[in-house]
This record gives C-alpha cells, structure tokens and sequence, in this order.
C-alpha cells in the first residue's frame, strides 16, 4: 500500500512552519512516535529554510515537497528550481556555510542526516536542488 501526497508554495519563511505542520499532519498516519515526528519536523524545517534562503535567496518562486508513505517508511522529497550547489560533497559537511555573514551554522544536512535514516541530495548549479530523505 502506499499513499503520496504533493505541496506547492511560496519560498516564503511564514510558510516553513505551514510545510512543517503539513507534513507531520501526513505522517500522522504511521503512528509515529513522539519522537520520530520531532525528527522530521526538524529535518524538513532545514530543507525548506535552505531552499527559500540559499535556492531562492531573495525571490519568491515555487518549493515542492512529495511524501510517500510506503508500508512504515515516508521519504520526504523537498524541491526548489532555484541557484543549485556547487559542490555538494562540501555543503554536505558539518559547519560548511557559504552563507557566514547571515550567521548561518552550517549544520542543516548534518541534523537531516542525523535525523533521518537516510539522505540525498541531487542539484545542477543553475537549475535547483532536491533533498530526499527517508524515515
Ligand atoms: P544552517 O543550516 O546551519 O543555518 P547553512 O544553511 O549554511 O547553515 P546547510 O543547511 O548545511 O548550512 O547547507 C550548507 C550549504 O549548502 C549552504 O550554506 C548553501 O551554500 C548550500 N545549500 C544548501 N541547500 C541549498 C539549496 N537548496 N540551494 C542552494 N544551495 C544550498
Ligand atoms: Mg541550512
């Protein structure tokens, strides 16, 4: 059995908490654990915070989540058509940010990572980004 669903909105922060509550509302489903829900709340959070400040930096354009559910397992994919990263090997490590003077830690994979049983990243400089993670 699997069940998916698809959410279109603005890069716009007042909209990080509405993808956030959406998808743990979905989630909901799988009777997850108090703590399982807090896990992806805090992994999706950084997915879309990195797509609207580093995708789309500025501008206002469209951010993307798909969730499917399948048997005890949701993968999360989070998709902006925005700048792209260079090197993804490097944004991936801990404490890598090519954002400092925002204040920025450089921690948002390493808690998507740490949070989720799995994660990848697909990007093309120029073309955007997509964060798939598994829980
Ligand atoms: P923090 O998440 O701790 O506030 P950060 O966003 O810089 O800091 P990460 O979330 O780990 O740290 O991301 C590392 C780097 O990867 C970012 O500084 C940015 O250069 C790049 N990056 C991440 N997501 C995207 C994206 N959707 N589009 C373009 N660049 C991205
Ligand atoms: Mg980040």
């Amino acid at each position: 059995i699997t069940n998916e669903m698809k959410l279109i909105f603005d890069s716009r922060s007042e909209n990080e908490s509405f993808a956030r509550v959406t998808v743990a509302a979905f989630l909901a489903q799988l009777n997850p654990t108090f703590e399982e829900v807090a896990d992806v709340k805090t992994a999706l959070s950084e997915a879309v915070t990195n797509a609207i400040l580093h995708g789309y930096e500025e501008e206002v354009h469209n951010i993307t989540i798909h969730c499917t559910i399948r048997e005890q397992e949701i993968t999360i994919e989070v998709r902006d058509e925005g700048r792209g990263i260079e090197d993804i090997e490097k944004a991936m490590e801990p404490l890598y940010t090519t954002r400092p003077e925002w204040e920025r830690a450089g921690m948002g994979f390493a808690f998507m990572e740490a949070f989720m049983d799995h994660l990848e990243v697909e990007s093309t400089v120029g073309c955007g980004t997509l964060v798939r993670m598994k829980k």
